[in-house]
């Protein structure tokens, strides 16, 4: 402490920088060696510069690990960003804590595998089909309990087997909510291949076939960015409340569609846009259409109608009750014991959606939501009807089939023919989108 202490009072009167302290360091040190009762000093002072040396390395060591560790998560945030839409995860089936029955997954292939987490792919099990189950909110595979949370089934060799349908990419087996959720994470390409058969219409043209791609692109990457928000543990269910998805098919056409497009979606103010779509419009107007949030949504209020699916067959619609039946159908919608005896609609929006059905009960009455009525007739196809009376009962009078926002298929089916391309056909329905492209990930080790 003694030399420390002389060596920098030393230092003092001079101002530093680097250069002339470690002059004075090595003047120092030579004068000590001329001086034999200062050599247990000079001992002190190698000592002193071993450990500064050594603490410069650290430091030097210290920094570049944070350095790296920060490239790497800037790395991976920005791999996330860019391979965020790579896959898709749609929710199969939910399994509810009382359910025991275990369920087969299985193989196109010959091998079958399990493991642990999508990151550390450690494999566990190899077999033709594996029994999946959970007690009390626990996973059973093949009757062996496993500690996570979640599990992740694939198969490098084959499509995967579940409920009769066969599947791309891979299942994980989550635990959510003491539910057990049966996911398929596949690629968004062979995802909207999937839902095209469903979605689409069979036998027609590939540049429609085009459109309905880009629209269930859009659509699902929208719904990816929603779950991602809420933090769902999937993006879309299987059925008709996102898109059809019935896993994989041979049809060329929808292949080619979904090749041709491929990544390519719909955008306003540089995000996905919400690409609703539907059967037939009818004709009718969305803009005018009451109780749709179209400040969110501008391009989905569209305000000119779409003529070009008038020839369709399903642009009119008529549908007959007797007063039993209506009476049958809106049973849990009237006052008990209640016969329908008159019926008609009380209130429309500007675009001629029924808002409101009245119902007369012989001294009763009741009032039902156009959506309830809707709901309850599954041969009412849309909302935008009349209804008029005849000696049997009421006949229902409807255009279009569907909600009426959005891409009217059967409209750009005919403008198709009418020699229109896929762009200009997406413009029409969706005013003011633009067009990007999202990037495909082919490095993903699970596919
Ligand atoms: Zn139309």
């Amino acid at each position: 402490m003694q030399f420390l202490k002389r060596l920098f009072s030393s230092l003092k009167p001079i101002r530093l920088n680097g250069n002339n302290r470690l002059f004075l360091l090595f003047y120092y040190a030579l004068r000590a060696t001329k001086n034999n009762s200062a050599r247990a000093e000079l001992g002190y002072f190698k000592f002193f510069i071993h450990c500064t040396f050594s603490l410069v390395l650290l430091l030097i060591a210290a920094l570049t690990i944070c350095q790296m560790q920060a490239k790497t998560k800037l790395a991976s945030k920005q791999h996330q960003q860019q391979s965020a839409y790579k896959r898709v995860r749609v929710l199969l089936k939910t399994i509810p804590t009382s359910a025991n029955e275990p369920l087969l997954i299985g193989t196109t292939g010959k091998q079958l595998q399990l493991y642990d987490d999508a990151i550390s792919l450690k494999r566990i099990k190899n077999g033709a089909a594996l029994k999946v189950q959970q007690k009390n909110g626990q996973l059973f595979v093949n009757s062996k309990k496993y500690r996570q949370q979640k599990l992740i089934i694939a198969s490098k060799d084959g499509h995967i087997c579940f409920a009769d349908k066969q599947y791309d990419g891979i299942i994980s087996l989550v635990l959510h909510k003491n539910e057990l959720l049966i996911i398929n994470e596949v690629p968004i390409e062979e995802y909207i291949c999937s839902v095209l058969r469903t979605e689409s219409w069979p036998g027609w043209p590939l540049e429609v076939n085009k459109v309905f791609a880009i629209t269930s692109r859009t659509y699902v990457v929208s719904m990816i960015d929603e779950a991602k928000k809420i933090a769902r543990p999937y993006d879309v269910h299987n059925c008709n409340r996102h898109q059809t998805y019935q896993g994989v098919h041979d049809k060329k056409i929808l292949k080619d569609a979904v090749k041709q497009t491929e990544g390519l979606i719909m955008a306003y103010n540089q995000k996905p846009i919400i690409a609703m779509f539907d059967s037939c419009c009818g004709g009718v107007i969305p803009a005018d259409v009451q109780g749709v949030n179209f400040s969110d949504a501008p391009y989905l209020a569209r305000s000119y109608a779409c003529t070009y699916c008038k020839p369709c067959n399903i642009y009119s619609w008529q549908v007959s009750f007797s007063y039993d039946q209506l009476t049958e159908k809106l049973k849990q919608h009237l006052p008990k014991k209640a016969r329908v005896s008159h019926i008609l609609v009380s209130k429309q929006d500007r675009a001629e959606l029924v808002q409101e059905v009245f119902i007369q009960c012989g001294k009763k009455r009741a009032y039902v939501d156009g959506k309830k009525l809707y709901s309850a007739f599954k041969e009412v196809k849309s909302f935008c009807y009349t209804i008029t009376k005849d000696a049997k009962g009421v006949t229902f009078n409807g255009r279009g089939y569907g909600h009426h926002i959005g891409l009217c298929q059967w409209g750009a089916r005919e403008m198709v023919r009418a020699g229109f391309d896929y762009r200009s056909i997406l413009k029409f329905y969706y005013p003011g989108v633009t067009f990007s492209t999202i990037k495909r990930d082919d490095e993903s080790s699970f596919y």
